[in-house]
């Protein structure tokens, strides 16, 4: 399975293959500031899943593109950590395994049902 993704200009283009090995939500306090938003929708694949074309910033290893200031990913060199919200296909059919920084979710959100929930970072190895 291929899944396309990109920015709101098209500038920045991706694909990632496979299935995910880690996905969920973020409440935190970076993730609310980056999205605008009251929480993150993210997965991650190893790095050779993934390719990139089009100039990207970076600020804080949160990756973006420079003309739309569309939100992407988070790159490094064993891992990439996917914006779900920029995948071109929705639903992306990706469920949340975790949910993170509970403590600072908006009390009009529940806890998604069948995720492991973290009031703050879970565990490394999770
Ligand atoms: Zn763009
Ligand atoms: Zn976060």
């Amino acid at each position: 399975m291929v899944r396309q993704g990109g920015c709101l200009c098209g500038a920045v283009r991706f694909q990632v293959e496979g299935e995910p090995y880690r996905t969920g939500l973020c409440h935190c306090a970076d993730c609310r500031k980056e999205s605008g938003s009251s929480f993150v929708y993210f997965a991650h694949w190893s790095r050779d899943a993934f390719s990139v074309t089009g100039d990207l910033k970076a600020y804080a290893g949160r990756s973006f593109c420079p003309h739309c200031g569309c939100r992407l990913f988070c790159l490094n060199e064993q891992d990439v950590e996917i914006r779900l919200g920029s995948l071109d296909e929705a639903p992306s059919r990706i469920f949340p395994q975790m949910e993170v920084w509970t403590k600072r979710r908006e009390p009009w959100l529940h806890a998604f049902s069948g995720t492991g929930q973290y009031a703050e970072d879970p565990p490394k190895n999770s």
